[in-house]
């Protein structure tokens, strides 16, 4: 075999490359952006003796690490928003939002996010007037972790129009006293908001981008519940070679029609990618519009809120695959993912055909006869929801604790595990998605159902392999000839990481 020439680069490192015919190697060729060759040190000095090399002997080399549930330019804003995450009480809340209106000028929206209501300790939807008390001239609109709930005060409502006698929206509730909106209602007080403009939409994206991308992280899939804006400015930094990530990109189902008149092109090479047609089936657990099956929530709060009908996801999920793109659905109670599974009974022949994986998010409370039948999908979990969900799922789901966060008997039915955050509402934290799912310990210590834990090296495959296979990606995600050249650096597995891109 000729030698390659001098443009090539070797790394020498502990490698651990995903690929099950060469598990372990030494060092690794890359040149073009593409692995060429995988094998020890010496055998690549006899292929390249001129490539440049990267010596990382004291590390440990993988495919690169990959964020399979994300709100990329919502996080990227939420890095300049009002944080509640970790807020312990109502109070606490008011001291940061007192604190941000000090450095606002009155009349300015504040917007923040983060907080779970079961950690403030309430029992009850939050009224507006605990708001007023700090935040009389500013607006302010908080999102629940989650993202289902929204917590406004009466400056937000009076500019919404929202008054005691306001009707609920359809997909949404107002609920009285006025302050808290659930699901859809909450786009009654943003769309009143300031829109951000088109340099907004882009900062936030590159700071979303680069956040990812310091952490260790070459690709992510990227969720609709976002601005059409907001992939548009993805799109617009991958024109410039100015997006450090892979992106994988979901459009609502709504933007199918369009999606269909545009055509969807995607050049070749590109960072960023069309790849997903997203729906909800259901809410969440944490604003009690998760959609159950009986007996429903614990508290007797009724069985939950469904969204998206599944005759609409079995129509326009057909609609979707014809085009060539995955549908992805989000279910979250056990009644969800059962209609789901039923709608993508009836759309697997065609999904087969197009050679698409159907994909749930969440996954995450699940009936013990609905987990065989995720034969061959994409379950799109976030083990780091685990830790804060735990206590609800005591109180609220007593009966299904032992089938939340299936993971490991999810991976037995033969679902490709793709693991992800969900940021903005969690943080993007690998280190928190091993922990939860090594050791399926929640917030106070509790273990949850922990036969569903995984091994360390079935969690780096969720986060690299996995979300590559749910993106139809064969050339990420794995070291081999042909893969793209996009690692992860580790002091260990799961410790501290760097991306490295060639
Ligand atoms: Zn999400």
């Amino acid at each position: 075999m000729a030698a390659f020439s001098p443009e090539l680069t070797v790394i020498y490192a502990t490698i651990r490359t995903l690929d099950d015919q060469h598990p372990q190697a030494t060092a690794v060729l890359v040149g073009g952006g593409r692995v060429l060759a995988v094998g020890s040190r010496e055998e690549m000095a006899a292929l390249a003796p001129r490539a440049h090399v990267l010596d990382h002997r004291d590390l440990i080399l993988t495919p690169g690490l990959a964020e399979a549930h994300i709100h990329l330019v919502a996080y990227g804003f939420s890095l300049a928003e009002l944080n509640l995450h970790g807020a312990r009480s109502v109070s606490e809340v008011q001291a940061r939002v007192a604190q941000r209106t000090m450095n606002t000028p009155p009349g300015t929206w504040l917007r923040g996010g983060g907080f779970l209501l079961s950690e403030l300790g309430l029992d009850e939807y939050p009224a507006a007037a605990v708001l007023d008390e700090v935040s009389p001239h500013h607006p302010v609109l908080l999102f629940s972790r989650d993202l289902h709930l929204g917590w406004a005060n009466s400056l937000a409502l009076r500019l919404a129009g929202i008054r005691p006698d306001t009707p609920d929206p359809v997909g949404g509730r107002i609920v009285r006293p006025l302050g808290t909106l659930l699901e859809s209602a909450s786009e009654l007080v943003t769309r009143v908001m300031p829109v951000p403009s088109e340099a907004d939409f882009l900062a936030a994206a590159k700071a979303g981008v680069e956040d990812l991308a310091g952490r260790g992280y070459v690709s992510a899939h990227t969720m609709a519940f976002e601005e059409p804006e907001a992939p548009r400015a993805l799109q617009t930094l991958a024109a410039r070679g100015d997006l450090p990530l892979r992106i994988w990109a979901c459009l609502p189902h709504e933007r199918l029609e369009q999606a269909r008149e545009l055509g969807l092109a995607c050049s070749p090479g590109s960072l960023f990618q069309w790849g997903g047609v997203k729906f909800f089936a259901d809410g969440a657990l944490g604003s009690r519009t998760a959609w159950l099956h009986g007996p429903g929530f614990a508290g007797g709060s009724g069985t939950g809120m469904p969204l998206d009908s599944p005759d609409l996801i079995r129509e326009r999920g057909a609609e979707a695959l014809r085009l060539g793109l995955t549908p992805v659905t989000h279910a979250i109670g056990d009644r969800a993912n059962t209609e789901v599974l039923e709608v993508y009974e009836a759309l697997r022949p065609l999904a087969d055909e197009k050679g698409i994986r159907l994909r749930i998010e969440h996954a995450q409370h699940l009936r013990p006869e609905d987990i065989p039948r995720f034969r061959g999908l994409t379950a799109s979990v976030q083990p780091i929801h685990l830790q804060a969900d735990g206590p609800m799922i005591r109180e609220l789901l007593p009966h299904r604790v032992d089938t939340s966060y299936a993971f490991r008997s999810l991976k037995a039915a033969g679902a490709v595990l793709a693991f992800g955050s969900d940021a903005p509402v969690a943080p993007p934290e690998y280190r928190a998605n091993f922990a939860a799912a090594l050791t399926r310990r929640d917030d106070e210590g509790q273990p949850i159902a922990p036969a569903e834990a995984l091994t360390e090296e079935e969690i780096l495959w969720a986060h690299t392999r996995g979300p590559a296979l749910a993106a139809g990606w064969e050339d990420e995600g794995i070291i081999r000839p042909g893969a793209r050249a996009a690692f992860t650096l580790w002091d260990r597995i799961g410790g501290n990481a760097r991306a490295l891109v060639l």
